[in-house]
């Protein structure tokens, strides 16, 4: 469980950063951040949207200004900037749109997801179904897990974007972009001063969920292991703040131990592949007993390493008459 007190950073440019703690789902925190400078005030993420996350995101805001008589109402704020179009970032916009009229910035890769929400999980919801297939779910339970797929569908009405944050810009002259594809197609970082806002790239407890990219262009591990090498060498970067989890205070330790559990895990996942097997069936071996949307994140996660192997050759397809004949056929992998 998180720290629920509001924690105040300061850059070395001045700017002041309150770290908002949210609820963002029962077992599970997140923060947004509100950052202040020379009466510019930029709100950074806006929770989940369920349960108590919008009313944490209300006291934060009135705590800020009651004790330490910072000026942040909701008609204070000039930005709100969504780091990734994730529910547990995004999905207080609904709340905060009705509060305040503040521009809203979200990389072009995940707009689509605020701004089409629905017609976004309609069109995920058919290749998650291609993918359990050919992950060798049996129909019936394909079903269930779809069912629970689209559980967020209700959860967020679709909401407009005013503006598309790309890599390397200078979001109202104060925030560096810096786009680190993997967990999420627009995932970015941003730079103010000596402060980096990693979101849910750089967690250094907490292990990033990533997908295969087969599913969605621009996450899986190969991008994600490329863009903590882009995080590596940002330069002059004293404090590393998450969308989860606690502050970094060493960027480039954290990213290395983020690093060595990823080929950990690349490892083992090579290692399971001694005999050709499925994708259900190694998601069982390695995350044997879990249930329902569980096992739909084991899948999804066991899948982005295979693929990750895969598009390294170092798996070999021991059913290849069978796949080649039928594009929903269940390949049996197995190290080559
Ligand atoms: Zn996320
Ligand atoms: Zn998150």
């Amino acid at each position: 469980m998180a720290d629920e007190s509001i924690a105040r950073f300061e850059t070395a440019g001045g700017a002041r950063i309150y770290r908002l703690p949210l609820q963002v789902f029962p077992h599970m925190w997140g923060y947004a951040h509100l950052v202040i400078a020379d009466g510019y005030v930029a709100l950074i993420d806006v929770g989940s949207g369920q349960g108590e996350s919008d009313a944490h995101l209300r006291d934060g805001l009135a705590r800020v200004a009651d004790e330490w008589g910072e000026r942040v109402g909701w008609a204070d704020l000039d930005r709100i900037v969504i780091t990734h179009a994730h529910i547990d970032h995004h999905g207080g916009l609904n709340m905060v749109r009705g509060l305040s009229d503040a521009p809203i910035a979200v990389h072009e890769l995940d707009r689509r997801v605020i701004v089409h929400h629905e017609e976004r999980l309609a069109l995920t919801r058919f290749r998650m179904g291609v993918f359990l297939r050919r992950a060798g779910v049996d129909e019936a339970r394909r079903t269930k897990l779809l069912d629970m797929y689209g559980w967020s569908k209700n959860l967020f009405r679709s909401v407009e974007v005013q503006d598309v944050l790309r890599d390397d810009d200078l979001l109202d002259g104060r925030f560096r972009v810096i786009h680190v594809p993997g967990h999420c197609p627009g995932q970015v970082c941003l730079q103010i001063d000596d402060v980096l806002f990693t979101a849910d790239h750089v967690l250094p407890e907490v292990a990033v969920f990533l997908s295969p990219e087969s599913l969605t262009a621009a996450t899986g591990v190969d991008h994600f292991l490329q863009s903590l090498r882009r995080v590596k060498g940002l330069a002059g970067v004293r404090l590393a703040l998450g969308g989860h989890d606690r502050p970094v205070l060493d960027l480039g330790e954290a990213v290395a131990k983020i690093e060595s559990i990823q080929a950990g895990r690349i490892a083992r996942i090579y290692e399971a592949c001694a005999e050709p097997r499925s994708l259900a069936e190694l998601t069982a071996a390695l995350y044997p007993a879990v249930g329902d949307y569980d096992e739909l994140l084991a899948l999804q996660k066991v899948g982005a390493y295979i693929e990750y192997l895969d598009q390294r050759g170092m798996l070999a397809i021991a059913n290849l008459d069978e796949v080649a004949e039928d594009d929903l056929g269940v390949p049996r992998y197995h190290a080559a």
